[in-house]
């Protein structure tokens, strides 16, 4: 069998994942990080797509070229799982739904075409979290599923409401290895970073976090990011003991946090299962260790009232001005497989001049202007 990878930046980390669940196998592996490549490829390479709902029409797209030209597409990721009819009906040879490193490995064994279902969350353990023997590295993935059941989020949709944590020995032992390699940056995946090792993922186990953060430095990594980019953390995992940690042992000045939105009855509708007042907290705590807080806020909830946005804005305010907060700002997107999939995004003229003016000032930063367009481009997508 011939395997190729279309990578792009936003599925590197899952591909560095699934090469590394692939790497013991007798199977010929390239990674093609160009498109137009992908059309040099012999037409015996099966070509295999990773991707997020945001990037699913650009993808959908690709793939029906690739196959136009002959080719077998194979794809999985978080649309792919909630969408495999959408992918089987425009072609796609196999089409892995859940976690894919066990089914991609049969896949890889017999390559039988059509829905590819993992019956099963994976053991981290069992698989490396990135390849060394392709060198393809990604940020240590700590924990996989989400106790909470945010409604507009595909997380505990794809991975489960279980938190699955890898062993200590694992990542040190992957981080010692990394390090053999010239890596001398330690970032970790997690749905919330400040619940590694803890039985329930909510309540901070300070012990394994220390043990952790203390074990990487000892592996060598020179800097060690922990609760920043490209994880974040819940308000009710955010302690003074846990800070501590960070500040001892790690180089990111920010944390980011999650609230999402200043009005309750939005939160409550969202099943965030915090309010208001605990993010506050947290986010006042943040700021008192040193940290600056970086807040991930969603606008444009259909069911938003005008009162509801300017709750969420006022906060925003009072964030930035008394805790030095930089806001994230998201565009509300209808994520297939989740509860909100059929909603539209919804924000008026007026709040947009709004959410402009505040980013103009430095308020709020992030994607939010861009995941305007995403956002149709995915209530577009038929079924
Ligand atoms: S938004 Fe975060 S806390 Fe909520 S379900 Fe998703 S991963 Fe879990």
């Amino acid at each position: 069998m011939k395997l190729a990878f279309f990578r792009t930046k936003n599925n590197r980390y899952s591909i560095a994942a699934l090469l590394g669940a692939l790497e013991d196998l007798e199977v010929k592996i390239i990674v093609v990080d160009n498109p137009e490549d992908l059309f040099e490829l012999p037409r015996d390479f099966y070509i295999a797509l990773s991707f997020m709902s945001p990037e699913a029409l650009h993808h959908l797209k690709l793939a029906q070229e690739i196959i136009h030209k002959g080719y077998k597409v194979i794809a999985g990721g978080s649309h792919a799982s909630a969408r495999p009819e959408q992918l089987l009906k425009r072609g796609v040879f196999a089409v892995f739904v859940g976690e894919a490193e066990e089914t991609l490995r049969s896949f890889v064994l017999n390559p039988k075409p059509g829905l590819w279902k993992a019956t099963r969350f994976v053991d981290l353990d069992k698989f490396p979290p990135f390849s060394l023997k392709y060198e393809a590295f990604s940020p240590i993935e700590i924990t996989r599923g989400c106790p909470f059941g945010c409604a507009y989020c595909q997380t505990p949709r794809l991975f489960g409401n279980t938190v699955r944590h890898r062993s200590l020995e694992k990542v040190l032992d992957y981080a010692r290895r990394s390090v053999a390699q010239g890596r001398k940056v330690a970032r970790f995946i997690s749905p919330n970073a400040f619940s590694y090792g803890s039985s329930k993922g909510i309540i901070p186990n300070i012990e394994a976090i220390e043990k952790l953060l203390k074990g990487v430095k000892e592996a060598g990594m020179r800097e060690v990011y922990f609760g920043s980019f490209p994880s974040d953390v819940r308000p009710e995992s955010v302690t003074e003991e846990v800070l501590d940690l960070v500040a001892t042992y790690c180089d990111n000045r920010t944390i980011v946090i999650g609230l999402q939105s200043g009005s309750e009855r939005i939160l409550r509708l969202l099943k965030r299962g915090h309010n208001v007042e605990n993010a506050l907290h947290a986010v006042e705590l943040i700021a008192k260790k040193g940290f600056m807080p970086y807040v991930d806020m969603i606008f444009g909830f259909p069911f938003e009232t005008k009162d509801d946005v300017r709750k969420s804005l006022e906060i925003s305010l009072l964030m930035h001005e008394k805790f030095g907060a930089v806001i994230h700002g998201h565009t509300f997107m209808p994520l297939p497989g989740t509860p909100f999939e059929n909603l539209n995004m919804h924000i008026s003229a007026d709040i947009l001049k709004t959410i402009g003016r505040f980013s103009s000032k430095g308020i709020i930063k992030g994607q939010w202007q861009r995941q305007l367009n995403i956002s149709e481009e995915i209530s577009s997508l038929e079924g």
